[in-house]
């Protein structure tokens, strides 16, 4: 029998009549598939309720987090009365829900105590949300006649132990997860999973990093072998820009996987830029689609897109970026720099999203996120400490408040020119173009701008996608 992965985001279960749209999605989409699952977000909002309570603790304040969890109690206790009659059914429901927020307040306190939240008690008490909402969702689909059962993913989504950024084991996240859904749904049953969380091999409770509830979707839609991974959100799919920034953006019906991944990777908040992964192995088809809208089909992400003419599909931007050069004389023709520059960064822990090397090879330019760049700044200074002496290289800097708007479209590769245009529109807007890249999928040019002109660069490209 087919299988359908649905993963249901924060809006999506944000309230009572969102998780009666998801209740109702799921009645018809069982019908048609025969068999579902479920992986849901916390509640809109929740996430950062938690986290909130876990960084106040942690500078001794013991009166945030009980604020907090007196906040969180009201709201799911008002969400579920408005989803489960009363009874036991609600009763027993509502017990849990209130035992995880008393977790909360317990965790929070031994911060307190401690001035302190480790990596892992930050993802204990951040995990809570998708714990709660999971129990309000499967009680909605029972109280509509729907038998459900909610699971926590901590079960059998096994994980490296990277607290707030934590990776599936695969072979042993596949074998746990098939032994604990698959006889749930040859009974019938629809398992209601948490997103965003798993646990390593000894127990411990992981995040797979903010907004990985779509990963957590298509982790357990790989691990189940699904035929398609649903991924429900706000807006009626991928669009050619983020909506809140160019109000004419549209909905595109077909994406492949590696414009998806260049889209998602640089900044397109829509899907958590590794959803992609575990479902291009298999080759599972992933759609995008609007719990709130739930007749319009969507994005449909797969293997290969026929060519229609448009290179420039979308368009996306990150950020609080910060552009780094490493620029000397010294640089020329000396092997190894470039390793040690990377090796520098690594070391402080940042993420490089861009590189870009001028052809003189004098400098070495790359994009970090700027909260990163007073750690990679030191790394660099350390790791290059004899090049600086010998004035090989002469100057390590940071230009702050930059932006990366990146334009996507698999027919780049085959129109010639597309970069051009894309420059051309730029500078018709007067704006200053501070470093290229091109991605190796050769489906996404990247331009580093100035903070202030970001949303106007995404606008002008955007303006290249007209015409679909
Ligand atoms: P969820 O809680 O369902 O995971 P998110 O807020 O994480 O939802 O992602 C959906 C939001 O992503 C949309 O409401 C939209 O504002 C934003 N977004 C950014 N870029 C795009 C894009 N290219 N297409 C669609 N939505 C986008
Ligand atoms: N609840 C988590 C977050 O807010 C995960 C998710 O929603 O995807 O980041
Ligand atoms: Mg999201």
């Amino acid at each position: 029998m087919p299988l359908l992965v649905m993963k249901f985001g924060g809006t999506s279960v944000g309230g009572t009549a969102a998780i009666q749209a998801v209740a109702a999605i799921t009645e018809a989409q069982r019908a048609i598939w025969g068999r579902v699952v479920l992986v849901v977000s916390a509640m809109s909002g929740v996430t950062d309720m938690l986290i909130r309570g876990a960084t106040t603790a942690a500078t001794g304040d013991q009166r945030t987090f009980r604020d907090l969890e007196h906040a969180l109690r009201e709201k799911h206790a008002t969400v579920l009365a408005g989803l489960v009659p009363d009874g036991d059914e609600r009763a027993a429901v509502g017990a849990q829900v209130m035992q995880l927020i008393d977790e909360f307040g317990v965790l929070c306190h031994s911060v307190a105590v401690l001035g302190e939240a480790s990596p892992r008690a930050h993802d204990a008490i951040s995990s809570l949300g998708e714990r709660m909402s999971a129990r309000i969702v499967a009680a909605a689909l029972r109280a509509r006649g729907i038998p459900a059962e909610a699971l926590d993913a901590t079960e059998f989504v096994v994980t490296t132990p990277h607290f707030g950024d934590a990776r599936p084991v695969q072979d042993l996240t596949r074998d746990r997860t098939r032994a604990r859904l698959l006889p749930l749904l040859d009974q019938g049953v629809v398992p209601v999973v948490t997103g965003f969380i798993g646990a390593t091999e000894s127990g411990a409770t992981t995040t797979l990093g903010r907004g990985g509830s779509d990963y957590s979707g298509a982790i357990v839609g790989a691990a189940l072998d699904a035929d398609e991974v649903a991924i429900y959100t706000d807006v009626d799919g991928v669009m050619t820009t983020d909506p809140r920034l160019a109000p004419d953006a549209r909905v595109i019906p077909v994406l492949s996987y590696s414009e998806m991944g260049e889209l998602a990777y640089f900044g397109a908040k829509v899907l958590h830029p590794r959803t992609i992964r575990p479902v291009v192995e298999r080759g599972t088809p992933l759609r995008i689609r609007n719990t709130f809208n739930p007749s319009h089909p969507g994005t449909l992400v797969v293997r290969d897109v026929e060519a229609n003419g448009q290179a420039v599909k979308a368009v996306t931007a990150i950020r609080a970026m910060s552009l780094v050069t490493v620029e000397g004389r010294g640089m020329i023709g000396v092997p190894g720099v470039a390793a040690r520059t990377f090796g520098a960064v690594a070391s402080a822990g940042a993420n490089v999203l861009m590189i870009s090397q001028a052809s003189s090879e004098q400098s070495i330019c790359f994009v970090v996120p700027s909260s990163t760049v007073p750690e990679v700044t030191h790394a660099l200074e350390q790791g290059l400490a004899a090049e600086l002496a010998r004035r090989d290289i002469d100057r390590i800097w940071a230009r702050e408040e930059v932006a990366i708007v990146t334009a996507v479209g698999a027919g780049m590769r085959d129109t010639p020119g597309v970069a051009a245009q894309v420059f051309g529109v730029l500078a018709a807007h007067h704006i200053n173009v501070i470093a290229i890249a091109q991605g190796s999928s050769e489906c996404a040019i990247s331009i580093v701008v100035a903070a202030s002109e970001c949303d106007e660069s995404v606008r002008a490209i955007h303006g290249l996608t007209a015409g679909l």
